[in-house]
């Protein structure tokens, strides 16, 4: 699709592309080992680890869709009326047991076994009812308003794949085919902290110069909802030997660490230093904005992601790069990030040379369009704008300016964030 771009080639070619960083990530890190079996109701929000077959038809009889009565098709009238006798009746959970005859009807509710000699329901509006006799006309037609066996799942169907991440629809499917604990993989340990000697605990109080650190409290919730489990390690300060401690105090623990703040090249930035000693810098240089700074690699065991310290960056690198790589951790089959375009109803500043990731708000017009506007300043310190965001404005490397009208491409929040 044509987004509004401009070329130029002013950038850094040294930096990755996001999709660079995103296939060496894929790459580097493999599905984690270790199942456990769980009934259904806490399989929620985890990963499949089997196939599951059905061993049932759903349904498991030909029934009603309506209240009304059961017929033979044979029995409809091609003109004029049709009188016949109801013999009995089909209940929802108590069938009739006799056979219907020509001439006959069993009167039938929704959900009901179609009884046997019957393969029409006619509904009970569009019938005159006299004691046991009921009068039909023209308009019906043979094999209607019945739902037939295994309309929704046939026996021996593969209904949910290994990696399938189950949701309460799942719970649901599973429950109508009767199985009630399935095999999920274990859950995926992240332990995480942030690091900075100007980061203070809410509760605590300001002194000058100090700021309440925000990002391991919104980790914590796309953590959460990833359903992963949770080891939050606190603030560490801006020393060599506290920032050491607490890497190999988070591998020992966590299948994935993730850390915030500290992965520049100011003075007291030390953990892409620290992981190039205990383990292996994969990356730390993406060309996106925000979020350029970037620490990717591995602590021994553990995949090792270092975010940057500003609250929108580490939410946006967590957003492209993390929540995708957590997801292929935790065996889910891969989920491609949905991207739509959308008009534009502001104008964005943007150089060429990096992917950005700004916020907007969607919503459709009066016409049924698409169309996006942007949350105003794009401070990498805004936090406020990704609350009031409700999708990101994606721009390509190469794109520059964007006149208001021209077409974007969105990405919208989807529930995580
Ligand atoms: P850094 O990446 O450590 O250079 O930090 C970049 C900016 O983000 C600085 O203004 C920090 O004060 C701020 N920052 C770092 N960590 C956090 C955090 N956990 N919560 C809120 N702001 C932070
Ligand atoms: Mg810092």
């Amino acid at each position: 699709m044509q987004t509004s771009c401009c070329s130029n080639n002013d950038y850094d070619s040294k930096l990755l592309t996001v999709e660079e960083a995103l296939t060496r990530i894929y790459h580097d890190l493999q599905p984690i080992n270790g199942n456990e079996q769980l009934a259904i109701r806490d399989a929620l929000d985890r990963v499949l680890a089997e196939d599951i077959l059905s061993k049932i038809n759903v349904p498991p009889h030909a029934n009603s869709a309506m209240d009304g009565y059961a017929v033979q098709g044979s029995d409809l009238p091609t003109k004029g009326k049709t009188k016949l006798t109801m013999v009995g009746t089909s209940f929802a959970g108590k069938p009739y047991s006799g056979t219907v005859q020509a001439g006959q009807c069993a009167r039938i509710f929704t959900g009901a076994v179609i009884p046997d000699g019957t393969d029409t329901v006619i509904m009970q509006e569009n019938v005159d009812k006299q004691e046991n006799v009921i009068t039909i006309t023209t308009g019906n037609e043979i094999g209607q308003h019945i739902r037939p066996i295994g309309e929704d799942i046939s026996i021996g169907q593969t209904i949910l794949k290994t990696g399938k991440y189950l949701s309460p629809v799942d719970i649901g499917l599973l429950a109508s085919l009767g199985i009630p604990e399935v095999k999920v993989k274990r859950r995926l340990r992240v332990s995480f902290f942030s690091t900075g000697d100007e980061l203070r605990a809410v509760g605590e109080t300001l002194q000058a110069g100090q700021i309440y650190d925000s990002n391991r409290y919104s980790l914590y919730g796309v953590l959460s909802r990833l359903g992963v489990d949770i080891i939050d390690m606190g603030v560490v300060l801006d020393k060599p030997k506290d920032v050491e401690q607490a890497f190999l105090a988070a591998a020992e623990c966590g299948d994935v660490i993730i850390t915030s703040g500290g992965v520049s090249v100011g003075d007291a930035d030390y953990v892409t230093d620290t992981l190039q000693r205990l383990g292996k810098v994969n990356f730390w240089k993406v060309a996106m904005k925000p979020g350029k700074p970037l620490t990717f690699g591995k602590l021994k065991d553990s995949a090792f992601f270092g975010l940057p310290g500003n609250p929108v960056s580490a939410l946006v690198t967590f957003y492209q790069f993390v929540q995708p790589a957590l997801r292929h951790m935790m065996g889910q089959n891969t989920t491609t990030q949905i991207r739509v375009p959308a008009t534009c109803l502001s104008t964005l500043k943007k150089s060429p040379g990096r992917m950005e990731f700004q916020r907007g708000i969607m919503k459709t017009d009066e016409q049924g369009n698409l169309v996006v506007s942007s949350t105003g300043i794009q401070g990498s310190g805004v936090l406020s704008s990704m609350s009031q965001a409700n999708c990101f404005i994606v721009l390509a490397k190469e794109c520059g300016n964007v006149k208001a009208g021209n077409k974007v491409l969105i990405e919208p929040f989807a529930g995580l964030i």
